[in-house]
């Protein structure tokens, strides 16, 4: 931080291509470009695609709405599809079903940390000509079982570096990866208002920049990622000890540890209010990831998926609440959580 203060590289500078290229190694591909958060790597991702109005493109109800939002700002249509019962991941057999001849593009999303099965997505993707995307927002570090990280795997990885995420910046921040060298320029043309390395505009571009600074405070957490996810798989695993037979609650599916960063810990109960309820009287913050699978928002009414339209989503909304998790969290804390879950199974039963 100081090296970018003292030599007033804020934007671009050496800072920025040593992440990236720390990154890129870490992700396992080619290219890595910083850009400001992570919907603008989505959209831009879908942008240096060629996807644009008129165009389909497959997601999962159950996400973040940024997700939806990256494929609505390019003009293009988000086509939502059910997710797995087990892992609330995109279900593929569901989004098979989806595709018409405008789809162009599927965006598996490694929800809550968990990388989405790559090896078929990636097979049906092919067979249909479709380009895969994958939101790796929450996921930085899964690998599935050959070793290779999320967002390697497809044409495009998008990375968020809010501060919340397992490797956070100190404010906004984003990255798109890609094994593709042209993908790779057109993406920095676009991020930097249309500009090619010969210095002429020679598209309509944006401003969408990650700085100096941020860039230097990931790189300095990229060498701690590691740390970081071993930390949560392990507060994760204890969350299953302390909670395990409890009949009313159903732990998250792991299909294997190493696939699996935990961004978050995500349980399921039917009396989910009324546990949150009693968890936050007992000081204990939780959330919903969640409430509203997307083609329930408002935001994506006129979409015109009526309620029902995705079961094992829409059961998953009303059940699914996340428990407190970081790689600080203590074994106190996690006692405190299950003794307090416990507690409620206790008194409302
Ligand atoms: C956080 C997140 C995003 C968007 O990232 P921002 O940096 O907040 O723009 C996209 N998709 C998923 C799944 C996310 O969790």
């Amino acid at each position: 931080m100081r090296e970018v203060l003292e030599t007033a590289a804020f934007i671009g500078g050496p800072a920025l291509s040593r992440f990236e290229r720390a990154f890129a190694q870490y992700i396992g591909v080619d290219h890595a470009i910083g850009v400001a958060n992570g919907t603008d790597a989505l959209e831009l991702a879908l942008r240096t695609a060629g996807i644009g109005p008129g165009d389909e493109v497959i997601l999962p109800t159950n996400t973040f709405i940024a997700t939806a939002e990256a494929i609505s700002a390019v003009g293009a249509r988000p086509c939502f599809v059910d997710v797995d019962e087990q892992d609330l991941l995109l279900d593929l057999e569901r989004a098979k079903e989806a595709v018409t001849d405008k789809t162009k593009a599927i965006v598996p999303v490694h929800l809550f940390g968990q990388m989405v099965s790559m090896g078929p997505l990636l097979a049906f993707a092919k067979a249909h000509g479709l380009l895969v995307i994958e939101d790796a927002a929450q996921a930085h570090g899964a690998e599935d079982t050959g070793g290779r990280k999320a967002g390697s795997l497809g044409d495009f990885g998008c990375f968020s570096f809010y501060p919340g995420k397992n490797l956070g910046a100190y404010g906004d921040g984003g990255a798109v990866v890609t094994p593709d060298g042209a993908h790779a320029t057109m993406l920095r043309v676009l991020s930097n208002h249309g500009r090619a390395e010969s210095g002429g505009h020679t598209h309509v571009g944006r401003n969408s920049r990650l700085d100096g600074l941020q860039a230097a405070i990931l790189d300095a957490k990229l060498k701690h990622l590691d740390t970081f996810n071993r930390e949560r798989r392990e507060a994760a695993v204890r969350y299953d000890v302390l909670l395990e037979g409890l009949s009313d609650i159903t732990l998250p599916h792991v299909r294997a540890l190493p696939s699996h960063v935990f961004h978050l810990y995500v349980i399921r109960c039917e009396r989910r209010d009324a546990l949150r309820a009693h968890l936050g009287r007992a000081g204990i913050a939780t959330g919903i990831h969640y409430a509203d699978p997307l083609h329930l928002t408002p935001a994506y009414a006129t979409l015109g998926y009526p309620k029902g339209s995705f079961p094992v989503a829409e059961k998953a909304a009303r059940e699914i609440v996340s428990l407190p998790i970081s790689p600080d969290i203590t074994e106190d804390q996690q006692a405190r959580v299950a003794e307090s879950i416990r507690d409620f199974l206790r008194g409302a039963s």
